[in-house]
């Protein structure tokens, strides 16, 4: 007991105590007893009211989520390091073990890799790590996250990603996004064959949505003749549908973000046997109105749009969002035509998606089958117990009559 006398022990509400029971790693503030003098990101003992211990925990003085838990025995500071190096030398070793022909991956993820605040992306040979708690902000903790990137990837570089919004919550100081290790944030990466610009710290970011990595080769399978990319970003489906669609609409409402889609189109000219894309900056919610007035037809269409759901409030209208969205897009299909929907809102179930699409199905009065109920690549794991780590939904179904 000596060695842990240094250690906090905070005290867990039943509600609490369940929900560690039931596999989540997450403690909210309300479910804490009196924390006074807890110090920010500091490894703490949980127990219940009982005095039962429940294991050790990275503790937040300001984030609603006042504990992750690390693990259920009982460790010590010295031990901590060790035990967060462990976790990263484990998903390093399940990344390369799994994604042997792919050069990008989310490494860390989080809780699904134990390591609660925590974000390890991989392009190529450019590394960015996002620390997302006061504990992994700790600079001896940083300093574990840089030396097992420096060790495992040698020859990559590796950038600090900063949310500003994030480190509000974490009441930390600001911080600007830089370079750690080696010498430039740029690269070009490659997804299923198709490359793409990659600059964490250029002045117009560019990185991608990795989750989506399976689901972009996915998409390809199905996607034909003419196909609308809506929410296109920096053109991640519509540049895997340019291999398969011989016309292509990317609409995106970021100037920005569509001025680096048309570099990565010209990165992947000689693989298109399509024509130019265009895209098309524009609200989709108008346009897509517009279109479906105008009688315009697709045989392909893609929706993912940003999460709509920020809050459990706020579902209802999310959903709402989805349906007309979903509506509009199967009514423009012709028969045989591809529906990719996305979502990433984590509020809104797989459940509550899915019914949502078949009553808009049932609104257009169309026949429409499921043809993949998929989520996010297998580089993103989702942890039994931790719901929130099943965040990303993406269903492609087709018109058939
Ligand atoms: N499909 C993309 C990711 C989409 S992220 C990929 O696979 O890489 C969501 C995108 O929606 C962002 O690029 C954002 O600029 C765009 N967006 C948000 N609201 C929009 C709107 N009302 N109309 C069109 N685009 C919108």
């Amino acid at each position: 007991m000596s060695a842990h006398s240094s250690i906090p022990v905070v005290t867990v509400s039943s509600r609490g105590a369940t929900r560690l029971k039931n596999g989540h790693l997450w403690v909210y503030r309300s479910d804490l007893a009196k924390t006074d003098g807890v110090p920010p990101g500091v490894l703490v003992h949980v127990q219940d009211e009982r005095g039962r211990k429940l294991g050790s925990a990275l503790y937040s003085s300001s984030s609603q989520i006042a504990i992750r838990l690390l693990t259920s025995k009982l460790i010590s500071e010295a031990q901590l390091l060790p035990l967060l190096r462990e976790r990263i030398d484990r998903a390093v070793a399940f990344r390369r073990q799994l994604l042997r022909n792919s050069d990008s991956y989310r490494m860390v993820f989080s809780e699904a890799d134990l390591l609660p605040g925590l974000i390890l992306d991989k392009y190529n040979d450019v590394l960015s790590m996002q620390v997302q708690t006061q504990a992994f902000d700790r600079q001896d903790i940083r300093q574990t996250v840089v030396e097992a990137v420096a060790e495992h990837f040698p020859d990559c570089s590796l950038f600090d990603r900063v949310d500003a919004h994030i480190r509000q919550l974490e009441q930390l100081p600001p911080r600007e996004s830089q370079l750690v290790l080696g010498d430039t944030s740029k690269s070009i990466f490659t997804l299923n064959g198709v490359r793409f610009h990659c600059d964490g710290l250029g002045g117009q970011k560019t990185g991608a949505f990795l989750d989506q990595r399976e689901n972009y080769a996915a998409a390809a399978r199905y996607a034909h003749g003419e196909a609308l990319d809506c929410f296109t970003y920096q053109g991640g489906f519509a540049l895997h549908l340019a291999r398969v669609c011989h016309k292509l609409t990317a609409i995106d409402s970021s100037r920005p973000a569509l001025e680096v889609a048309e570099l990565n189109e010209q990165l992947n000219r000689h693989a298109h046997t399509c024509g130019e894309i265009e895209w098309v900056e524009a609200n989709a919610f108008d346009l897509l109105k517009d279109y479906s007035t105008s009688g315009q037809q697709y045989d392909t269409i893609v929706l993912d749009p940003p999460a709509f759901a920020k809050t459990k409030k706020a579902v209802g209208t999310a959903l709402r969002g989805y349906k007309e969205l979903n509506l509009r897009a199967l009514k423009m299909l012709r028969p045989g035509g591809v529906l990719v929907t996305c979502s990433c809102s984590f509020h809104v179930s797989e459940g509550g998606f899915l019914e949502m699409l078949g009553s808009a199905a049932a609104d257009v009065g169309q026949r429409v089958r499921m043809l993949e109920k998929r989520g996010a690549a297998i580089d993103h794991p989702v942890l039994w117990g931790v719901p929130e780590t099943a965040y990303l939904k993406c269903v492609i179904c087709q018109v058939i009559e």
